[in-house]
C-alpha cells in the first residue's frame, strides 16, 4: 500500500504552494497535479512544461522516464498505479507521494480503498479568493462569492458521498500561523512532522501541472499572501449580504486557530498576553 496526500479544494486556494512545503518534508514528495498526467490524452502538453525543481520535464530527474509508462492504453486507475509503482522505485516504498489536483475525481475513491490515503482539504478566505479571480476573469466579485460556497459545497457533498473525511485546512491561518497549523495537520494525519516543511524554497518536489506560481521564484519562496482584496471597496458594501458564507469561511479557513476560541487565538490569545503581564508587569 502506498502512501499518499491528496490535496483538494477550489483552484486557486494555495494547493500548489501547499504541495512545496509538503515536498519540503524529507519523507514527502509532491508531483503537482497527478489529474491530467493520468487522464488527458494531451499530456504531452505537461511533459513540454517546466518542471519546479528548475528543469524542463522532459530533463527532470523524476518525470524525464515517466512519459513512456503513461503511453500504453490503460484505465486512469491502472496508470495511476504505474505512476505510484515508478514513485516508490525512485524513492522506496514508504516515501509519501502528493498529488494536488484539487477536484475530487473519481480514482479518490480507489486510491482511499486501496492505498493509505490522506486528504487535505484547503480552503482560501472566500473575500480574497473571489477578489483575485474577479480580477483575473473580470466578472463580478459578488458571482464570485456565491461560486466560492457552492463550488465548495458541491466538493465536500462528493467527498462524503465518497466516504472520505478531509483534514481542513484554511489558507489564511496557513500563511499567518505556518507553524501552528502545520503541526497540527500532521498531529491529524499521524506523519511526524519536521520543520522543513515551513521552507517550500527547498521543496523536493516535481510540480509540471499547477499553478505557474510553482516555477515563480517569489511566489514559491515562502508563504506570501496576495492581500490585494483589503483594498476592495466593493467587498466591504458586500459583507452586509455574506454572513451566510462568512460562516462555512469561518469552519473551513480557522478551524484550526479557532480550535480554542477567538479568546485563545494563537500568539494574539489572552493566555499570552497573561503570562507576560504576569511576568514583567
Ligand atoms: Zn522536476
Amino acid at each position: 500500500m502506498a502512501k499518499i496526500i491528496y490535496i483538494c479544494g477550489l483552484g486557486h486556494s494555495g494547493s500548489t504552494i501547499l504541495d512545496l512545503a509538503l515536498g519540503s518534508h524529507p519523507d514527502i514528495t509532491g508531483l503537482g497535479e497527478l489529474a491530467p498526467i493520468v487522464r488527458e490524452e494531451d499530456r504531452s502538453r505537461h511533459f513540454r512544461s517546466g518542471c519546479s525543481c528548475g528543469n524542463n520535464a522532459r530533463s527532470c530527474a523524476f518525470w524525464k522516464e515517466a512519459e513512456n509508462i503513461l503511453e500504453r492504453q490503460a484505465t486512469t486507475t491502472e496508470k495511476y498505479e504505474r505512476i505510484i509503482k515508478y514513485f516508490a522505485e525512485k524513492y522506496g516504498d514508504d516515501h509519501i507521494l502528493v498529488d494536488s489536483s484539487n477536484n475530487s475525481y473519481n480514482y479518490l475513491s480507489y486510491l482511499d480503498k486501496n492505498h493509505e490515503l490522506s486528504v487535505i482539504y484547503i480552503t482560501r478566505d472566500f473575500r480574497s479568493w473571489a477578489y483575485s479571480r474577479h480580477l483575473m476573469a473580470g466578472l463580478p466579485v459578488g458571482y464570485f462569492l456565491l461560486r466560492w460556497k457552492l463550488e465548495n459545497m458541491k466538493l465536500l457533498r462528493q467527498l462524503k458521498k465518497m466516504r472520505i473525511t478531509p483534514h481542513k485546512v484554511g489558507y489564511e491561518e496557513l500563511v499567518f500561523h505556518t507553524d501552528v497549523v502545520m503541526k497540527d495537520l500532521f498531529d491529524e494525519m499521524r506523519l511526524p512532522y519536521n520543520d522543513a516543511v515551513l521552507q517550500p524554497a527547498i521543496s523536493s518536489s516535481h510540480i509540471i501541472s499547477g499553478n505557474i506560481a510553482r516555477v515563480d521564484p517569489i511566489k514559491r519562496s515562502g508563504f506570501i499572501y496576495d492581500s490585494r482584496w483589503m483594498l476592495s471597496s466593493r467587498l466591504i458594501y458586500l459583507s452586509a449580504l455574506t454572513g451566510f458564507i462568512n460562516r462555512t469561511n469561518r469552519k473551513l479557513v480557522y478551524s484550526r486557530l479557532l480550535k480554542n476560541g477567538i479568546k485563545e487565538f494563537p500568539v494574539y490569545g489572552s493566555r499570552r498576553r497573561q503570562d507576560y503581564s504576569r511576568k514583567y508587569n
